[in-house]
């Protein structure tokens, strides 16, 4: 079979033959499929949407690109410096194997790869999404206004999606407005799963404490716990619907230590009970500053959106003790969303169908995963060389299964050479480490 890196370098290695004209090898997108002829004769290249880069973080750039076999606009992510070390290997290995697994309309998923080279020239993971038009961030820093129906709708799906991923044992760890995505229709998809794990549910394991971006780290987060569960997931997500209602960050700190000042400012100082997970230099900053009543009373001047029923369900999210703090399931079934459920199951959804002008609800609104997401591949893993052989094996399976022309990047493209040299964030460009608190 032909490679598909026919006008790279690598292709040259592989083949050890001469670099042959292609016959797309004057069409301007990005993304090359070897029927790009096809593409190139029907005039499409008139109106070319340009590629583009349109979001980079930590563990990757993403891009909106051509899928040159059937003109639709996609997001390519790249994923570079994947097999650096044990642990970025494995990383990116279950961050592709989360995207295979899933199936639901809130949560964004793998739609194709790139076809990747032979395994001594691995070393990026290219995947292919849905492309949405923007994310809550920019929409919340937009001038673009925001109804009380935005708010619900908006709310509605990212509990939806993540009851769909607890109840598949995945914690998101990331959940910020830049992590959840949204198009012209208002329809939202949470992404980015490169800090995404299994629940641990044996609590005297050490979990890892660099997770969340700073503002919408939980409290447990914040205090050194070195165990947590689902509602740092849920503490995020009453940090966005309070940023939506107020259309600002609603603790914007600009170091951990003055994270926690805010949320106590706002909680009032918490009880040695709230604090349980906390670890000892955590209680004992928190115990020797000021006594600080709860000031929930604030909430009410976000905006004229946050209504009694609005405060009620964002209180129970906002909670310090993660013990305490509400659940997707149960934060589903507050009033307050029913307005955004029958928005979303009216017109915006894929599961109801409308049969003769009749709209036929589907009999589970609100679906969980059919079975747990198991992360036992992860298990004898233990060298970067065998994970490499691993994913390769996965990627290379999956190409073959969609039925489909597989796709490479094309490097004569005029986007070829800026996406080259695209690469993650900088060090300087990310979020604080936690506080490093003495710790007995
Ligand atoms: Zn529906």
């Amino acid at each position: 079979m032909q490679s598909l890196y026919n006008h790279s370098l690598i292709n040259n290695c592989i083949n050890g033959q001469q670099q042959q004209p292609q016959d797309g090898s004057n069409c301007p997108f990005l993304l090359l499929s070897r029927k790009m002829s096809r593409i190139s004769s029907t005039g499409l290249q008139q109106d070319v949407v340009p590629d583009r880069p349109i979001g980079y973080g930590a563990f990757g750039v993403v891009w909106a690109v051509t899928d040159p076999r059937d003109g639709k606009r996609v997001a390519l992510k790249k994923m570079p410096n994947v097999f650096q070390n044990i642990l970025s290997s494995i990383r990116v290995y279950r961050e592709i194997k989360m995207l295979l697994f899933f199936k639901h309309e809130n949560v964004l998923s793998a739609l194709d790869f790139l076809q990747p080279p032979h395994i001594d020239f691995f070393q990026e993971v290219y995947v292919i999404t849905e492309l949405m038009q923007s994310d809550l961030h920019k929409i919340i820093v937009s001038s673009q206004p925001l109804t009380s129906d935005h708010v619900k709708v908006f709310l509605y799906q990212i509990l939806r999606g993540l009851r769909y991923l607890h109840s598949a044992n995945i914690l998101h760890r990331d959940i910020k407005p830049g992590n959840l995505l949204v198009n012209s229709n208002c329809l939202l998809k949470i992404c980015d799963f490169g800090l995404a794990r299994v629940n641990e549910t044996d609590a005297s394991k050490r979990m890892t404490q660099e997770v969340v971006t700073q503002y919408y780290r939980a409290p447990e987060l914040l205090t050194g716990a070195n165990h947590y569960t689902f509602s740092i997931d849920i503490w995020s997500v009453g940090c966005i619907f309070a940023e939506l209602l107020g259309r600002r960050i609603l603790f914007q700190a600009k170091t951990p230590l003055q994270q926690l000042d805010l949320i106590t400012g706002l909680l009032g100082t918490p009880t040695c009970e709230d604090m349980r997970y906390a670890c000892d230099g955590a209680i004992k900053y928190i115990q020797g500053r000021p006594y600080k009543a709860p000031s929930l009373s604030a909430l009410y001047t976000l905006s004229p959106q946050a209504t009694h029923e609005a405060v009620h369900l964002l209180s129970q999210m906002l909670i310090f003790n993660p013990d305490k703090r509400i659940s997707c399931t149960n934060a589903l079934s507050h009033p307050y969303l029913d307005e955004g459920r029958l928005r979303y199951h009216s017109c915006m959804c894929r599961c109801c169908h409308t049969v003769g002008g009749v709209r036929r609800y589907a009999s589970d609104l609100e679906p969980l995963a059919p079975t747990v997401f198991d992360d036992g591949f992860e298990k004898g893993l233990h060298s970067v060389h065998q994970v490499k052989d691993k994913l390769h094996k996965t990627i290379l399976e999956k190409c073959g299964s969609y039925n489909r022309v597989p796709l490479c990047i094309n490097p004569n493209s005029a986007a070829f050479k800026n996406f080259a040299s695209s690469t993650v964030a900088h060090p300087s460009e990310l979020p604080p480490s936690p506080h490093q608190w003495e710790c007995a």
